[in-house]
């Protein structure tokens, strides 16, 4: 079945995830602040609207991939989109906010009379580009089966975690997983350094006993020994470390908005801000490791 959908943000992810879309047969309205993106998305089939809310106003559903969360609620609100929506429109956020700007987005929603699924990905512009993304998706079983036709054509992967802000709540977590263990991995990898332990030697052992993880077998700090890892094109990304603090920082507010002891999740989102702001601002975040080797001493 064609759906007619209006898909607003179409930067890195916005603007391929639109175009699979356009791909498999759906009719794309699409807006974009930038016009070489929406120039990009254009070329792809998607169809120019001249606002958000032009977009919106004929849409069955509506996409947004947005930066950060107040992007998303003056969108909402200010710049009229879920006034302009047909009722019954559903809306699909893709954007990676705070939950609780999550759940004030479903709740303004739901009381213009629509429907509403927040569901963050991950995977990347090069998962973006295959129609590979894994969505985690937060809102009422029937909004999450409403828009799994179209997440499927984005992406290979849905899990619908629960209730409102439940797909935010599920990012931030496993990223906050991936920074932890990622500043875990670098350190044993300059501490098995400066013991005179080669990084092959520490990858063996490490990658096969209780020390293994993604950030060690994927996407490993050190090049050699994961030949595909960014380690080995001076740390190009992959996942950009401003990504990275960005998805901390997110975490970070919701550990203090509710008041739990993580020490390590604080830790990180402030060592990822710093490497971010400085020698990081264009690295794959696995390339803290070197900023972890130039603070120590010899
Ligand atoms: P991006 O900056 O490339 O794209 C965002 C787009 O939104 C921009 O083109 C911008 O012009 C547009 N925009 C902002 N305000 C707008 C408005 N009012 N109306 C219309 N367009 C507007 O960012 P991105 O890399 O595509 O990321 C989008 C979201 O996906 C972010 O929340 C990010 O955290 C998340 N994400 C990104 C990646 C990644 O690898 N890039 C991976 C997973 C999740």
């Amino acid at each position: 079945m064609t759906t007619t959908v209006a898909f607003i943000g179409l930067g890195h992810m916005g603007g391929p995830m639109a175009a699979n879309l356009v791909a498999a047969g759906h009719r794309v309205l699409g807006h974009d602040l930038v016009e070489g993106c929406l120039a990009k998305a254009v070329a792809s089939g998607v169809e120019a609207a001249g606002s958000a809310a032009e977009a919106a106003a004929v849409a069955d559903v509506v996409i947004t991939m947005l930066p950060a969360g107040r992007h998303v609620l003056s969108l909402y609100g200010r710049e009229g989109l879920l006034a302009a929506a047909r009722p019954g429109t559903l809306f699909v956020d893709c954007s990676t906010i705070d939950v609780a700007d999550s759940r004030a987005a479903h709740a303004a929603a739901e009381a213009a009379g629509h429907r509403y699924l927040d569901a963050p990905v991950s995977g990347g512009v090069v998962g973006a580009e295959a129609g590979t993304l894994t969505f985690m998706a937060g809102g009422e079983e029937a909004a999450f089966a409403r828009a799994e036709p179209l997440l499927s054509v984005m992406g290979r992967k849905a899990v619908h975690c629960g209730g409102a802000g439940a797909g935010q709540a599920a990012k931030i977590c496993n990223n906050m997983i991936l920074g932890v263990s990622m500043i875990a991995v670098s350190e044993a990898f300059v501490l098995a350094e400066s013991l005179g332990l080669s990084d092959q030697a520490l990858y063996d052992v490490a990658s096969a006993a209780s020390g293994q993880c993604w950030a060690l077998t994927v996407n490993c700090p050190v090049p050699g020994p994961v030949p595909a890892s960014p380690a080995n094109r001076d740390y190009r990304p992959g996942f950009a470390a401003p990504l990275m603090a960005k998805d901390l920082a997110l975490a970070a507010n919701a550990l203090r908005s509710g008041g739990i002891d993580a020490q390590l999740g604080l830790k990180a989102a402030e060592l990822y801000e710093q490497f971010a702001e400085g020698a990081g601002a264009e690295q794959d975040f696995s390339g803290i490791v070197r900023a972890i080797r130039a603070a120590s001493s010899k």
